[in-house]
């Protein structure tokens, strides 16, 4: 026969009862979020497969660069970071007839004569020579507002033209073509001092409009160029 509850065991059997319950619906509703999360994850994933990046400009092989960073100081090497790249900036020292290692002692020596702030991250001597003096992650005193998000270049010239030796124009393709390959920049961001500023630097490519023009044709040429090849 069976035992009639008392009222308190009644309740207690029914207390029971309604945790099991609650529990279980608990579980079920837990295993059901998992397995909705599963599946619109997997769905998701194939729908934004990890994007591949494609260069703007094909990488072409780093020039020989010599490597003799300024002296941190703030007339010439402030060791602000420079946070993006969206372009390169050139110019000539508009002083004729020095030469690569000259200029970066100019530039070397600010540290101690105060006189001015100014740098470049890179000079091409007249011989075709290229000089790092700013790391590529730090700010150049070169291009005014775009020393923010630029590279700047310093070309050596023997006259008072402007016009670049052959070595020097040499190593501004090359050194060019490397650094929109590395940015991926395209030829709208290689761009003079000029442009920045309306300033005559490099005063050759101000004023001869078709030798900047066959400039940035010949980076980019060498950019195709160097695609063919790989
Ligand atoms: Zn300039």
């Amino acid at each position: 026969m069976k035992k009639r509850l008392t009222r308190k065991e009644w309740t207690r059997k029914k207390t029971i009862n309604r945790v099991i319950r609650l529990s279980i619906v608990t579980l079920i509703g837990v295993a059901m979020l998992i397995l909705l999360c599963l599946v619109f994850g997997t769905i998701y994933a194939s729908m934004n497969p990890t994007k591949e990046t494609v260069s703007a400009t094909p990488k072409t092989k780093k020039p020989e660069i010599e490597v003799a960073l300024l002296t941190p100081n703030e007339y010439s090497r402030p060791q602000t970071p420079l946070y993006e790249v969206n372009g390169v900036v050139v110019h000539y020292t508009a002083n004729p007839g020095t030469t690569g290692w000259e200029n970066q002692h100019y530039f070397e020596n600010l540290k101690d004569s105060h006189t001015t702030k100014v740098s470049s991250h890179f000079i091409i001597g007249l011989d075709g020579t290229i000089i790092q003096c700013i790391p590529l992650d730090e700010i150049a005193y070169a291009s005014n507002e775009r020393n923010e998000d630029t590279i700047s270049i310093e070309c050596c010239h023997p006259k008072e033209d402007g016009k670049f030796t052959k070595e020097t124009y040499q190593s501004l393709v090359t050194l060019t073509a490397w650094l929109t390959g590395e940015y991926n920049l395209t030829s709208d961001d290689v761009i003079r001092h000029y442009d920045v500023t309306g300033k005559i630097c490099p005063k050759y490519f101000v004023e001869n409009e078709e030798k900047w023009e066959k400039f940035k044709e010949d980076v980019f040429s060498k950019t195709q160029e160097s695609n063919s090849i790989h």
